[in-house]
């Protein structure tokens, strides 16, 4: 018999891929200590009882570090806590055991010791003392240290083992977990952390899942296997719903199934004005297995190849052959229309077991991008000889992230004119005209938009990052969220002044990052003359329905006077009267619902 809960408990958080999923939840942080059963050869238990010994030395080491962080910041007091857990690491017992266990079970390190660590655990828990209680918190802690160093990068793909249809609750899911959830059993995921536009974020939207980031102690208070609803559109959650709730929701995922359904018979039709003016729909691409998706939701090319993910959750970087296979693979499967790669874009969120970078304070402001290509040039040419041989097969251009202005674009052509001229003395074959594109997503990009565009065949105008440095808002941090304006004047007149200088130069110009796929605020940015938007493939059908809806001749006088407000907010609500008054089917989904 389920249990029964008398009172349901409402989450919010910040809304981050819409869609509404009803399951039980799996709290990914608890979960640590599942590792599988792992034999080893005779010969390999020295090695294993290395392993577990370097493990240990490296969390003692670890833990110390925090210590005398903690201790030179507020004393020792606070420190204590570590030494309980340096304490544990002392423990010969313990640590005898579980050398004792790889010996006489002939198996891994990492299943030794968690079978051990559970052992003590459950010993701990049936001891109703406070003292011994908090011991066994310290050992959960100093053991989920111990198998993060024993089981490195392989904790990843625990995700592979997970049962059932579930909502994953954690504190934080990085980029590089969250890609490793394409998998139709998972319903949805919640964050305690992050922001609307984080990675995390974008990649849930890509999985067409439901998620709702920022709830700040969803991990405290949801348990394992409770029943959850999560409303990712409102970025609510709740907690053990009464039967009538659910049958609300029930309803409300009817609702959004029929409106989907009856959207997506404008697959086929253009995105264009009721007076003729037209906009290219494009998708963003992360995860190969959405060309399903593309296809499904009438993309007319892919706007945005986030490569990055595809170095992602592997120890060794992709060669050369693998890009040019997945790279080709998208261009023929897209032929004739464009598919804009994306150079590496590594660093602030997004990292990878394979480069290793070191630790910075503000990564966002690091190494990242196209700095980290500049600093790894082998790395870089190795991406852009995989890209020039695709180009043979379709119709490829490629972007370069971050870019703050015409030095680092020189210097990235400098880097691909070499790649091509190897290419063609080998005889390789490529496009010479490849379009090379520059993504605007730096305030200093914004402002030279008139001498990069004398260098780029067309620029794509990086949203995300453009509203996160230009108004200092860290897009990874739900704490920032209500900083985070789109719509602020600021980001408004760096949008206005890229478009018009790549329209002064002939050039074209798209928006590629979260913006373009909220409704109101993509009218602004087609009144401000954009050519194309490029989104997450489920968006493409909503943003087509509300171009439909409206003429460009309203949206661009609506454009014009949302750059004299002075707030995001006045802007939105600006824009939301001014579209329901020429256009009173605008929202009407969310009125229906
Ligand atoms: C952006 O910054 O808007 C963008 C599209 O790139 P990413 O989200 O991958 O940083
Ligand atoms: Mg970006």
């Amino acid at each position: 018999m389920p249990k029964k809960f008398d009172n349901e408990v409402v989450l919010k958080g910040i809304p981050a891929a819409p869609g509404i999923a009803m399951g039980h939840a799996f709290l990914l942080d608890q979960q640590d200590f599942i590792v599988s059963d792992r034999m080893v050869l005779p010969e390999e238990v020295l090695i294993e009882i290395a392993r577990f010994e370097e493990a240990v030395l490296k969390t003692k080491a670890e833990i110390q570090g925090v210590k005398d962080k903690i201790m030179a910041k507020v004393g020792g007091s606070d420190a204590q806590i570590f030494d309980a857990h340096l304490l544990v690491l002392e423990d010969c017992m313990l640590i005898d055991e579980v050398k004792k266990r790889i010996r006489s079970e002939q198996c891994g390190a990492e299943c030794a010791f968690s079978q051990v660590l559970n052992r003590y655990i459950a010993i701990f828990d049936k001891i109703e003392d406070e003292y011994i209680k908090e011991r066994s918190s310290d050992v959960s802690d100093v053991g989920r240290r111990v198998l993060k160093h024993l089981m490195g990068e392989s904790r990843l793909h625990d995700f592979e083992t997970l049962l059932g249809e579930i909502i994953i609750v954690a504190h934080d899911i990085s980029p590089s977990d969250a890609v490793t959830m394409y998998s139709k059993r998972i319903l949805s995921f919640l964050t305690d952390v992050g922001g609307r536009t984080a990675h995390t974020a974008i990649i849930a939207k890509s999985l067409g899942v439901p998620a709702v980031l920022g709830l700040n102690d969803a991990t405290l208070r949801i348990s394992n296997q409770d029943y959850l609803i999560v409303d990712g559109r409102k970025g609510v959650v709740i907690i053990h719903p009464t039967e009538e709730t659910k049958r609300l929701y029930l309803k409300e995922q009817t609702k959004i199934a029929q409106y989907e359904g009856s959207i997506l018979n404008t697959r086929d039709v253009p995105a264009e004005t009721q007076d003729g003016r037209r906009v290219g729909l494009m998708a963003n691409f992360e995860i190969h297995g959405e060309i399903p998706g593309v296809k499904k939701y009438g993309a007319e090319g892919i706007g945005l190849y986030r490569t990055e993910f595809f170095y992602m959750n592997r120890l060794d970087l992709p060669t050369e052959e693998e890009q040019y296979a997945a790279y080709r693979k998208i261009a023929e499967e897209m032929n004739p229309n464009q598919v804009i790669i994306r150079t590496l874009d590594l660093g602030g969120d997004k990292f990878l077991s394979s480069i290793q970078l070191p630790k910075e304070m503000t990564p966002f402001l690091g190494s990242r991008a196209i700095r980290l290509c500049l600093e790894e040039p082998e790395i870089f040419r190795t991406q852009l000889r995989a890209i020039l041989r695709a180009t043979a097969h379709g119709n490829v251009a490629l972007m370069y992230p971050m870019i703050a202005g015409p030095g680092e674009l020189r210097a990235a052509n400098e880097i691909l004119k070499g790649v091509k001229d190897r290419l063609r003395e080998k005889g390789v074959a490529f496009n010479e005209r490849m379009p090379v594109g520059v993504m605007i997503e730096v305030p200093a990009a914004a402002m030279t938009a008139d001498l990069l565009a004398k260098e780029a065949d067309f620029f794509s105008i990086g949203t995300n990052d453009l509203i996160q440095y230009t108004l200092a808002v860290d897009r990874t941090n739900e704490k920032m969220a209500q900083f985070y304006e789109p719509g602020h004047p600021a980001v408004l007149r760096l949008i206005r002044r890229t478009i018009n200088a790549a329209h002064d130069a002939g050039i074209k110009v798209s928006v590629c990052g979260e913006m373009a796929s909220d409704q109101t605020l993509a009218m602004v940015l087609m009144g401000l003359g954009v050519d194309s938007f490029s989104m997450s493939p489920s968006s493409i059908p909503q943003i087509k329905r509300a171009v439909r809806s409206i003429k460009f001749a309203d949206i661009e006088e609506f454009a014009k006077e949302a750059l004299r407000l002075s707030t995001g907010q006045e802007v939105e609500e600006y824009m939301n009267n001014a579209l329901k008054k020429v256009a009173p089917d605008f929202y009407s989904y969310e009125a229906k619902l």
